[in-house]
Parts: C-alpha cells; structure tokens; sequence
C-alpha cells in the first residue's frame, strides 16, 4: 500500500497502478505503453451508436492507433456482427489490446496489427474498405506536451500524444489515404484537440468527404470530427 501510494505521489496515473480503468462501462486492461482510457473519447461510442443507428449489420470497422483497444473493441461489443481492423505502430500496446479483445470476447472480429500509419502505402496493410473509421490520433503540439500536467508528460506514451509542430501531423496522414479506406457513405470519426475541428475540416477539403457538426464532449469541447464521404 505504501508503495503505491509513493507511486501516486510520484503523479503515476491511478490507470496505471491499477492496471485497469473503465471505458463506456467496459473493464480495459492498460500499463504504460498505452493512452489511459478518457471519458472524452466516449464521444466517439456515443457518435458511433447515434450514426450507425442499426446495430445488426455486418459493418466494417478500422481504427487507427489502437491504444488499449478502447474505441475498436467497445464498438465490436456494441454493434453485434461488426468486424474491426486496428493498426498499432507498438508491440507493447498491442498486446494490451490484444489482451482486452480476449477479455471482452470480440478477438474473433478483431484483426489487430502492428504498423505504421504514418508510412506511406499503410492501407494495403489493412484492407477495407471500412463502413466507419475512427481515430483519437495523437495531437498535442510536440512543444505543448512537457507543459501537460505530469500524470500525462511524464507517464502516458509519447507515441499516442506527439502530434507534431501543430498538432494536426495524424489528420494530414489519415485524410491523404481515407478516400481509399472508406466506403461510400461510410464515415470518419476522429478525436480531436480543443480548437481543431475547423483546422481539420480544411484538411479534408478536396478529399470527397463532407464535414458533418462536431460531437461535443462532456465539457462542451468539440471534441469528435465527423466526415461523411
Ligand atoms: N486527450 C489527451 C490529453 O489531452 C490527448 C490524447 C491525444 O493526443 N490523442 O491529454
């Protein structure tokens, strides 16, 4: 007890203490080499639900840089007969996924692969196209992380934080290959820092996809960008 405390002190995460933290009600297995698992990135779920009404069909799923596997696998469970691909750049973390899939009993829907989306000709890598993809890409301005409270600039994975000189470097590579990886009508779901939505909305100007309204988070942040394409 002592010990853990003195981590807690140290501002470890509890998330990682622990070893565990709820998402969307769901019990997630995390350790260090991923993202803790953020009320905030719920909104991506309750879109999800809310776009993709009907939870019957076969839909077609990818997520990119997995983490613990909380988006990709809380949608598996969601939506019944859906198939999820999900790309991770580290091994370490894809095992934590990999461990969450078992656990939550999707791992036969679930592809999960290492790889990098940030190289160029990823998408052959996962296949598709995908009816909905979705993303809490990393996109906090490389300058402003050691500035984040320490639980997150000395503890959570740089990896799933960096999104480069502004913060925007993932939505730059997700929008140069998403026309290939999304079927018509299908849509993206991508997490996003405070104030980036209309930042990415440019982004994806002369893509062939079409802003829809930003999902709100708790707070009231916009905090998902949905495009339709
Ligand atoms: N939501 C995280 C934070 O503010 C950032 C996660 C990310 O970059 N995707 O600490």
């Amino acid at each position: 007890m002592r010990e853990l405390t003195a981590r807690r002190v140290q501002r470890e995460p509890m998330a990682y203490i622990l070893g565990e933290r709820e998402f969307w009600g769901l019990p997630f297995k995390v350790s260090p080499a991923v993202l803790v698992p953020r009320p905030d990135s719920e909104t991506v779920i309750e879109a999800a639900l809310a776009l993709l009404a009907d939870r019957a069909p076969p839909w077609r799923i990818l997520d990119l840089g997995l983490g613990s596997g909380c988006l990709l696998l809380t949608l598996l469970h969601e939506f019944r007969a859906a198939r999820g691909v999900g790309l991770e750049i580290s091994e370490a973390a894809l095992a934590v996924a990999r461990t969450n899939a078992a656990a939550l009993h999707v791992e036969d829907r679930a592809e999960l692969l290492l790889g990098d989306w940030r190289q160029p000709d990823w998408h052959d890598q996962v296949g598709g196209p995908f009816d909905l993809l979705v993303s809490n890409p990393p996109y906090i301005e490389a300058g402003a992380i050691a500035g984040l409270m320490p639980e997150v600039s000395r503890f959570e994975p740089k990896l799933a934080l960096d999104g480069g000189a502004d913060g925007l470097a993932a939505y730059r590579a997700i929008a140069a290959e998403a026309p290939r990886l999304v079927t018509p009508g299908g849509r993206l779901l991508l997490e996003a820092g405070e104030g980036q939505a209309p930042e990415i909305h440019k982004i994806f100007q002369s893509t062939g996809f079409t802003p829809e309204a930003p999902w709100k988070d708790l707070g009231g942040i916009d905090r998902v960008v949905s495009l339709r394409y």
